[in-house]
């Protein structure tokens, strides 16, 4: 059992990790950086495993950072290397293997973790989940002697995994429970436009079927839907993930469904921040503090907790997570930026054209989200323009017949 010190201890090595590190470095060169990660190679970002998985990309190419970025800003990253509990009073953590790394600030960059549906049956199963290299490697070699393949949930994981499970030449059934994929990202009417090209590439969609019961057979699996049995070689369950905070157990850390943090993303500790899918922070849209769950959030909360660990004057205080998700499937490209579906209280503009479609959701007059198919947007304007609460007033017809050219000329008038 070995002990080290060092003055900014990160646990986790992902996107919100990363950030932190960048802007760290920004303001101290040398304070000594150590990484712990549960990982056992570079960082990388879960968002590429669907490749992995379809053999599109090897885990050896899609490192976030190479071993010469780490080297030169000084940080020393410890693979395997999980974070097992926390004394947050003595600012000392304690890693999986026994070894105690003292610090005098500590990012909590842990991320998520899949959740597994309460399905009778799933226990004594073998199933897949997609969250990690190892998952997505698992998953790969399962494929090899498969021909079928279930994909329960119809989120984002689910979505990305099923396609390019689809393009590796497998059949593929999506179960879903809610009447809709991407319920949260996309409405009914753009939902059912993703919807037919996964039908129309073969893929079998059973929306509105919430899984009852699994069971291995000689054949491989079995899913029981209320009305109908889905058979498949492999099972990949993607319905949803929860923040990793197993270790903060006795810590006294402030956690509710994830770690509970202010607008610097400092935890209820002091010298301990949070940042990404593990946090819990602001809102933007009312009181509430949210997990957030998606990339650019992770690396907004990232860079907010980074600046705030090497006090840097420059640091100005998160204003709420805005969902943005720009997602390509089978040649088309959905855009969904802030609250568009679910959203109370919105007034939604709609325009639908034979192979394309936009929703504006407008909150007193004001840009509150917008969602897209196969319409060019540029999402970092929008972010922008709801994020400043930009009232479109008079221009709304012009915003809603080109959203380009007028969000960008909206938001050069107002950057100006
Ligand atoms: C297949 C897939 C597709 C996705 N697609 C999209 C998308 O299209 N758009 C989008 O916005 N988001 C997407 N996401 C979500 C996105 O990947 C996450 O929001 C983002 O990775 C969060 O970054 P993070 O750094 O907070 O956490 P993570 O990326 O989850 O990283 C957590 C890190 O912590 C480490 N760790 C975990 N436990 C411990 C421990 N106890 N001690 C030390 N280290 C630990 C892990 O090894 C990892 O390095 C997708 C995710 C997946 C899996």
């Amino acid at each position: 059992m070995a002990s080290t010190a060092c003055k900014y201890l990160i646990a986790g090595s992902s996107h919100a990790a990363l950030e932190a590190i960048h802007a760290i470095r920004m303001v101290d060169a040398d304070g000594t950086l150590t990484v712990v990660s549960r990982d056992r190679g570079l960082p990388y970002s879960p968002t590429v495993l669907p490749y992995v998985v379809s053999g599109k990309l090897e885990p050896e190419a899609v490192a976030l950072r190479d071993a010469r970025y780490l080297e030169e800003n000084a940080v020393e990253l410890r693979n395997d290397a999980a974070l097992r509990s926390l004394d947050a009073a003595g600012r000392r953590a304690t890693l999986a293997n026994g070894d105690i790394c003292e610090f005098e600030k500590l990012l909590l960059a842990t991320g998520a973790t899949p959740i597994r549906p309460p399905i009778t049956g799933l226990d004594n199963v073998p199933h897949h989940v997609l969250r990690t290299m190892e998952d997505a490697v698992g998953l790969r070699h399962a494929m090899s002697d498969a021909q079928s393949a279930i994909v329960l949930g119809a989120g984002l994981i689910g979505m990305h995994a099923a396609e390019n499970l689809a393009r590796a030449g497998l059949k593929v059934s999506i179960v879903e429970m809610y009447p809709q994929v991407l319920p949260g990202y996309f409405d009914a009417e753009a939902a059912a436009m993703i919807t037919d090209a996964f039908s129309e590439a073969g893929v079998d969609m059973r929306l509105g079927q919430a899984a009852e019961a699994v069971n291995a057979t000689a054949a491989g699996i079995e899913l029981s839907l209320p009305d109908a049995t889905v058979e498949g070689d492999i099972l990949l369950v993607a319905t949803g993930v929860r923040p990793v905070i197993d270790y903060l157990e006795g810590s006294g850390i402030e956690t509710d469904e994830g770690v509970l943090v202010d607008d610097t993303m400092a935890t209820s500790a002091s010298g301990i921040w949070a940042a990404g899918d593990v946090a819990q922070a602001r809102d933007f849209y009312g009181p509430d503090r949210r997990v957030g769950g998606i990339l650019p959030g992770a690396v907004e909360q990232g860079r907010i907790a980074g600046m705030a660990m090497a006090d840097d004057p420059g640091l100005k205080p998160y204003p709420g997570g805005v969902p943005l998700n720009t997602y390509s499937y089978f040649g088309h490209k959905a855009i969904s930026v802030g609250r568009t579906a679910g959203g109370d209280g919105l007034a939604i503009e709609t325009r639908r054209e034979e192979n394309s479609y936009l929703a504006v959701a407008l909150d007193d007059g004001r840009l509150a989200g917008i969602a897209a198919i196969d319409r060019p947007l540029d999402a970092g304007v929008m972010w922008q323009m709801i994020l400043r609460r930009i009232e479109l007033g008079a221009r709304l017809d012009e915003f809603l017949a080109d959203p380009l050219t007028s969000g960008r000329r909206i938001m050069s008038e107002t950057w100006r």
